[in-house]
């Protein structure tokens, strides 16, 4: 469907009235780190031929933008260790030439950065999201049980010279980083990048417990007031985090609180993985398959119905909870198979 006067396709709506025109893609599931939270330490990952080539991916995302779709970030796993995944972000980057989208962008731990900093700012990439819970090397390593701070904090220096705006994720956790907020804070602010922290949800199973490591962020936000004069900033970027200005630092703190604060009322996304599995919710089971549309015909038409079936049953919310007496994850899949 087109808006007629600005020649561009309407959002799709949602049952509960709520456009949703953002898309995040997970490009694979592989990821050179094995952070704590997130991953087991013996992942199964899977078989390279069930993954969607570049080519679907982006047939995949450009029907999304035909739909209405904004905003598309690329995510995994650690996206810059899929092969080739520079050839997506070309070809994926005419639609910014083109005005059918607004922004594409990424989420990356860093690691490979430093190569693809200047690409990715060729590519028309403005803004990214970095991850990064701590500059303390030995604790770095011990969070990602493979990653080495120095590589991400380059990544990081060249991504700004290359001018694109990076925003630090923190994921924030008990006992390990806590203590270091402040400095996290005081680090990205004097590089001239936002951060935001992360509560820690209950996805798949690892081998830690995430009540052990869960923290509120209103612990954290209250620390933060003791040190810094915060107010309420009306600055969002479309997505769940609300941000304090710290008046000392000049710089932004987001907090993300799927635990704590539902922010499911302003949903506007949707998520699919890298074999085309179609998530409605980060929290909750329910999946449309659009690979098996995607390859049944050259058209889009079958692909199309599929999407608008499944955006007909986005549910209205997830319901994560961790404490003593709920055991399981929320749902078995891990952050990496849908994409943060
Ligand atoms: N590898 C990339 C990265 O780390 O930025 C992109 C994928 S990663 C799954 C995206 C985000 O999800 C990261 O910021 C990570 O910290 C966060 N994350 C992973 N597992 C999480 C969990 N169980 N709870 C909260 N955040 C999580
Ligand atoms: Fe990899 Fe990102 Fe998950 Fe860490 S959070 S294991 S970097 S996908």
């Amino acid at each position: 469907m087109f808006d007629q006067a600005a020649t561009r396709p309407l959002p799709m709506i949602d049952p509960y009235g709520r456009s949703i025109d953002y898309l995040r893609v997970s490009v694979t599931d592989r990821c050179d780190f094995r952070c704590v939270y997130c991953m087991s330490e013996n992942m199964a990952f899977l078989p390279k031929k069930d993954l969607l080539t570049l080519e679907e991916l982006d047939r995949l995302c450009s029907a999304f933008i035909g739909k209405g779709v904004r905003k598309l970030r690329l995510t995994g796993g650690e996206p810059l260790v899929r092969k080739d995944v520079m050839t997506l972000f070309r070809s994926l980057s005419r639609h910014l030439d083109h005005g059918t989208l607004d922004e594409l962008t990424l989420t990356t731990n860093g690691s490979q950065l430093a190569r693809h900093a200047a690409d990715l700012a060729a590519c028309g990439i403005r803004r990214i999201n970095v991850s990064l819970d701590t500059l303390d090397t030995a604790k770095f390593r011990e969070i990602t049980r493979w990653g080495d701070l120095d590589a991400v904090v380059k990544g990081i220096d060249a991504a700004l010279a290359a001018g694109i705006h990076v925003k630090i994720n923190a994921v924030a956790l008990r006992g390990v980083n806590e203590a270091e907020i402040e400095d996290l804070v005081a680090w990205a602010h004097g590089k001239g990048m936002d951060i935001s922290f992360i509560e820690v949800m209950p996805l798949g199973d690892i081998e830690p417990s995430r009540l052990d490591q869960y923290l509120p962020l209103s612990l954290l936000r209250a620390r933060l007031g003791e040190r810094w004069t915060l107010t309420e900033s009306p600055h969002r970027t479309g997505g769940p985090a609300r941000y304090v200005d710290v008046a000392e630092t000049g710089g932004r703190v987001g907090f993300i609180t799927p635990m704590t604060h539902n922010f499911c009322e302003s949903c506007n996304r949707v998520r699919i993985t890298c074999t085309g599995t179609l998530y409605m919710c980060l929290g909750q089971d329910d999946a449309a398959d659009l690979r098996a549309p995607l390859r049944a015909s050259e058209s889009n038409d079958l692909l199309s119905e599929a999407i608008d079936r499944a955006i007909a049953r986005k549910p209205k919310g997830h319901d994560f909870v961790i404490d003593r007496r709920t055991r399981q994850p929320a749902v078995s899949r891990h952050m990496s198979m849908t994409g943060g």
